[in-house]
């Protein structure tokens, strides 16, 4: 076995070896997607039947107006679903309109690795002159169906799925949770994901979702929500069979957010609907094709950027079988294969036989093909590691620079 007897030659090289690969890498990864082959095992997952039938209940459960018993009857649905899920985090955030008691349901989700960072994803469950299956039971079947599925995974932000009360009288639950909750306690949001009306129209070609991105005052967010949105639309592309629209994000619960400054962005229908608070807003007149697809990309969206993963699927070590190292031995450059992607927050270590590391690269996602340059390094042995957020993968290299 080599040993190196000069730190700082070596450390020259070593720096040399992050420079070129770096710079490789990048040019690659701005053509590189978002696609992550255990989202997608996840979102395979999202059942049709379970959304028709919730839609179904939501239409049975009538008109759900300020003070009626509809209205209250809904927020009981709403969280037996959520404990027959296996949540038990609930929080009833509580305010009085006209003489009456509304509620925003609030259910939590701790973050494994980064509790105090949240993403919130809502939609409200108040409707108006009608049942309201477009307006907005289909938003409400896709949070509870994103909330069924990241259950038993591991999210390393929280997540708090949020049912407000009040939209259609005035946004009145989700002013009343920015003053009252998110305010006071300077809660940190990564990101508002409001799902508002997600039904199409029966009949008519439903195959674009509005991405909705802020471009209202103050400004200061609207950036960081047209990234956010951008990504959103990308994952529409990978997870669902739609096409996205980026549009300006309006007259929703993601409005007091983004009043103070939180980053948010939104899915809306493309086709507008004529039964909008009419008693004719039923389960016969939405597209539940629509609705479905849009919850694939719902939760595609809601697991890339809670950052989740399904902990039963970590694989140990030398268990990826989809890794090739080639050439190895290697003379001086070899093409690292990572088809498919093995997850998000992918970390590259390659260690000498000391110990020492000699090269260290972290970035969110990775296209297939990863190129290492070892022009300046020595002869010996190294072991890479690749570290994600649900895979671990080490090899050994061997630099062989005999001729
Ligand atoms: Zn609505």
């Amino acid at each position: 076995m080599p040993s190196f007897n000069n730190a700082n030659k070596i450390m020259k090289k070593i720096t040399s070896i992050i420079f070129s690969t770096i710079l490789i890498f990048h040019i690659y990864s701005v053509k590189a997607q978002n696609y992550n082959q255990n989202i997608d095992n996840i979102v395979a997952e999202c059942s049709y039947d379970t959304i028709l039938q919730n839609l179904d209940e939501f239409e049975d459960l009538g008109i759900k107006e300020p003070g009626t018993t509809e209205l209250e009857n809904t927020l009981f649905w709403l969280e037996d679903k959520y404990a027959s899920y296996g949540y038990s985090d609930f929080y009833r955030d509580t305010f009085t309109y006209a003489g009456h008691t509304l509620v925003n349901l609030v259910v939590t989700k701790q973050g494994s690795q980064f509790p105090d960072k949240n993403l919130i994803i809502c939609g409200h469950y108040d409707t108006k002159n009608g049942p309201g299956v477009n307006d907005n039971g289909s938003g409400t079947a896709a949070i509870l169906e994103i909330a069924r599925l990241l259950e038993p995974l591991t999210s390393k932000y929280t997540v708090k799925f949020i049912n407000f009360s009040g939209e259609e009288d005035g946004l009145l639950g989700s002013s009343h949770y920015v003053e009252n909750v998110v305010n006071p306690s300077g809660m940190d949001i990564v990101l508002v994901f409001n799902i508002d009306a997600i039904g199409g129209v029966n009949g008519e070609d439903n195959s674009i979702i509005v991405c909705e991105r802020d471009e209202s005052s103050p400004s200061s967010n609207n950036d960081n929500s047209a990234a956010f949105t951008d990504s959103l639309a990308t994952l529409v592309n990978l997870y669902s069979n739609l096409e996205a629209e980026i549009s300006y994000a309006y007259g929703s619960d993601y409005v007091p957010f983004q009043e103070n400054e939180y980053v948010i962005t939104g899915f809306y229908n493309y086709v507008e609907s004529p039964y909008y608070h009419t008693e004719n807003d039923i389960l016969a007149n939405v597209d539940v094709d629509y609705i479905y697809e849009t919850t694939k990309a719902a939760i595609g969206a809601s697991l890339f950027f809670s950052k989740s993963f399904d902990p039963s699927v970590l694989v140990s070590e030398n268990k990826v079988q989809n890794i090739e190292i080639y050439p190895n031995p290697i003379s001086s450059s070899a093409t690292l294969n990572v088809s498919p992607f093995m997850g998000n927050d992918i970390t590259i270590n390659i260690h000498d036989i000391a110990g020492k590391e000699v090269f260290t690269d972290h970035f969110r996602v990775i296209s297939s093909i990863y190129p290492l340059n070892f022009d300046n390094q020595k002869s010996g042995f190294y072991l890479i590691t690749i570290e994600s957020d649900n895979n671990l993968f080490t090899e050994k290299i061997i630099v062989s620079k005999n001729k």
